[in-house]
């Protein structure tokens, strides 16, 4: 995509989030990909070298929690992963009143530590894990930092079986996290969706709904997707780049 018409489109994308009464990001995984995260599918994609169901399913996790514990400690680079600029604007976007929810499929809480407060993780998050064994349940700062280098055993009752609160193959999305999420893209005027491929389902389908509901979509990502048709506005490219493009047009004559 050429400069000029990039640039255009962002404009474009401004002047919709100016006019929008309810605004609702939908982030995936190239959310994060200029924070150092790698991928599951592609070239670099941690796929390449985990199996999903060893490294991700409940099954796998039973069988030997070490391998999904490895995949985290190489998903979040040993937790030295810090979100970019463009976690940053969202969350600048959200105290300005621009935006009004982010509905993530990410588990890394990327969006939080930049300061989104209207978080949705869709796909669970790190936030918190539970002993599958006596169910307790503790926040990822208490296993942190040395979940990085061993695995946590529960503080209660010694099990090894600690998983973080996130959706593993197998299991259903959180049921209520996923209603909030529907509610909001349906009431949602301007849904922006941001790094995905639009393949995982049914996330995938939260799009669909706020068409449905008359917003206007407008799609940022590296490439084109299988969706690229319902979207009202495609602007290709890294996304942190663009969101902070975005920043800059969006202020320009004024402070938002
Ligand atoms: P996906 O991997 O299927 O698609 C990512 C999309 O992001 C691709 O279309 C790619 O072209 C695009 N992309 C890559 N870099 C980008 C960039 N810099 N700017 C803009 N776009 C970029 O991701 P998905 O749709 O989220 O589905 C993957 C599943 O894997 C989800 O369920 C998610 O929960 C999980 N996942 C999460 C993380 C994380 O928490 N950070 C990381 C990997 C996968
Ligand atoms: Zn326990």
């Amino acid at each position: 995509m050429n400069d000029n018409l990039k640039i255009s489109k962002i404009k474009k994308l401004s002047s919709l989030i100016k006019n929008a009464s309810y605004t609702v990001v939908f982030t995936g995984a190239g959310m994060s990909s200029e924070s150092g995260i790698p991928p599951f599918r592609g070239a670099q994609g941690l796929w390449n070298y985990y199996d999903p169901i060893e490294a991700s399913s409940i099954e796998g996790f039973y069988n030997n929690p070490n391998v999904f514990w490895a995949f985290i400690r190489d998903l979040l680079k040993k937790g030295e992963v810090k979100p970019h600029l463009g976690h940053f604007v969202l969350a600048e976007l959200e105290a300005a009143g621009f935006i009004k929810t982010v509905i993530t499929q990410n588990i890394d809480l990327l969006h939080q530590e930049a300061g989104s407060k209207n978080v949705l993780p869709i796909h669970g998050s790190l936030e918190k894990a539970t002993c599958l064994d006596c169910g307790d349940s503790v926040l990822w700062s208490s296993l942190f930092p040395e979940v990085m280098e061993q695995i946590p055993v529960c503080k209660k009752c010694s099990s090894a079986f600690v998983k973080p609160d996130i959706v593993f193959f197998g299991e259903a999305l959180p049921q209520k996290l996923l209603a909030t999420s529907v509610a909001e893209a349906q009431k949602a005027d301007l849904f922006i969706v941001i790094g995905s491929s639009l393949e995982v389902y049914p996330a995938a389908q939260i799009p669909y709904l706020a068409k449905q509901s008359n917003a206007s979509l407008v799609l940022l990502n590296l490439e084109s997707t299988a969706l690229d048709r319902i979207f009202d506005l495609c602007i290709y490219g890294r996304c942190g780049e663009n969101l902070t493009r975005l920043k800059q047009v969006l202020s320009e004559g004024e402070k938002f």
